[in-house]
């Protein structure tokens, strides 16, 4: 709120995303990037202005330019691309691609020193957005996006004279991409246990590299949803047990090993047993961990605070170290960073293995299980089974911008006698594998409950019961 009220007395000269802002947050960024309703809140005009804004900030910098399958995507990246010419950016226009074929490519290229990403990942297909990736391939840093805020609010652009505006370049990352998985893993022992398995885009972009890597470790993919389309016509991109139905048939009909679904953009993967049973991202996450330490590749794992408790009940005995993060899969990758661990993720599909690329990738996720699974010749219900069954229970409640940090204070402070943690939010525990989190939404003004529990029925009842007190807090506390 602070940038609409000191550049509204600035004489801020654009009234219509002035309002938007206002209406929005007080940031431009949230947990994942910059995004709004296409049309609304996000045009060609605000992305030609953030163009400006993010080639103002690393001015002098080449930028390698994706987008995702949205109908929106194409339009909103030329016109970022206008704006990035406008102030002199060397621009490598890439095109259609899943957004860790991006990453990949800024970090291995040295002509390109940073990246955007017209996407909006897993949001319904009237929104779009976009995420800007540092050097390494990592989505920037938080003091990264508010200098870009900073330029974008002030409208402190350098822009450039005539001459000094570049051609754009054009780059095929695909097969660069798809090679680069594939020097992860064993080809030749995949290829000895041929799979036969369904493969979910969603109407993604991961339709145009997943089954190619299937099919060059030799198995058989069958593809669902493998039309990129930005209506999303027969699924959400959203990867959820809800949308993934006819995954679920689709794999007991056809006999399949198991069944992989990708959120919009490629950096998620949620996969089905080969009973067609989902399996949310722990249980591919932990699954992995353990296989990733026994071949000694794996001594720290870290994830978000909204992973579940079987991450320590399964991992710690093993000798593994678990550390949490705040929510956003970029703290993951920081954090992974810092102690060099080689894996993490999220309980959202999200896998994250550095010796690849220091950022979520749906492929290198599906390559990791079908190295496990040829390597231990188990079935998937097999490897999950052994896990234990906790059971997750989620609901949000609409608050005002202001009242959301009021209500996670005053829960900490009413459960001041229990175990609580304030990495992201307040996460209260009532035992090793019970634990409600409380957190604030990073980009609209609502509060997330998420509630954990080795009783399904306990689950759900702990959201409900405190969904009922964040909503008398929010009504006391105003
Ligand atoms: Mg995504």
């Amino acid at each position: 709120m602070k940038y609409v009220v000191s550049h509204y007395l600035l004489g801020f000269p654009y009234p219509r995303f002035l309002t938007w802002v206002h209406v929005m947050s007080e940031r431009l960024f949230g947990t994942n990037g910059f995004r709004g309703v296409v049309g609304k809140e996000l045009t060609p005009e605000i992305a030609v202005k953030f163009g400006y804004a993010v080639g103002t900030h690393y001015l002098g910098k080449s930028v390698a330019v994706g987008w995702d399958g949205r109908l929106s995507s194409e339009m909103l990246s030329k016109a970022l691309i206008a704006g990035l010419l406008s102030v002199a950016s060397q621009v490598y226009e890439v095109g259609l691609t899943p957004i860790p074929a991006l990453q990949k490519y800024v970090m291995e290229n040295s002509e390109v020193e940073y990246g955007v990403m017209a996407t909006a990942s897993h949001n319904p297909p009237e929104y779009n957005g976009f995420k800007v990736i540092g050097p390494e391939g990592i989505e920037a840093h938080d003091s990264v996006e508010k200098r870009i805020e900073e330029i974008f609010l002030s409208g402190r652009y350098v822009l450039s004279t005539w001459r000094e505006v570049k051609e754009v370049r054009h780059s095929e990352v695909l097969q660069h991409y798809l090679d680069s998985l594939l020097r992860q893993v064993d080809v030749d022992l995949l290829r000895r246990r041929e799979k036969k398995v369904v493969v979910d885009p969603g109407h993604g972009v991961s339709a145009l590299t997943i089954p190619h890597l299937l099919g060059r470790v030799g198995y058989k993919a069958m593809t669902i949803n493998g039309d990129v389309d930005g209506r999303f016509p027969m699924r959400s991109p959203e990867p959820t047990p809800e949308n993934l139905e006819v995954l679920s048939k689709s794999v007991s009909a056809v006999e399949a090993d198991f069944g992989v679904a990708f959120d919009g953009d490629g950096d998620r993967v949620i996969f089905c047993d080969e009973e067609g049973k989902f399996w949310w991202g722990d249980a591919s996450g932990i699954a992995i961990s353990k296989y990733l330490s026994q071949r000694g590749i794996c001594q720290a794992v870290v994830t978000p605070v909204t992973s579940s408790a079987a991450v320590e009940m399964v991992l710690r005995p093993l000798g593994i170290k678990v550390m949490r993060t705040q929510v956003g899969s970029r703290h993951v990758s920081y954090l992974m960073r810092e102690i060099g661990s080689t894996w993490g993720f999220e309980e959202n599909g999200g896998g994250i293995y550095a010796p690849h690329l220091l950022a979520r990738d749906g492929g290198i996720t599906t390559l990791l299980m079908a190295q496990l699974l040829a390597e231990e010749k188990k079935e998937l219900s097999e490897v999950f089974g052994e896990l234990p069954r906790l059971w997750q229970a989620k609901t949000k409640v609409k608050t005002r911008l202001e009242m959301r940090d009021k209500v996670v204070e005053a829960l900490i402070e009413e459960h001041s006698d229990k175990r609580v943690e304030t990495i992201d939010g307040a996460k209260i525990w009532f035992s090793d594998n019970e634990w409600v989190l409380v957190r604030p939404s990073g980009t609209e003004p609502l509060v997330r409950v998420f509630a954990e529990s080795g009783n399904r029925d306990q689950a759900t009842r702990l959201a409900r019961e405190f969904k009922r007190r964040v909503v008398a807090l929010t009504e006391d506390l105003a």
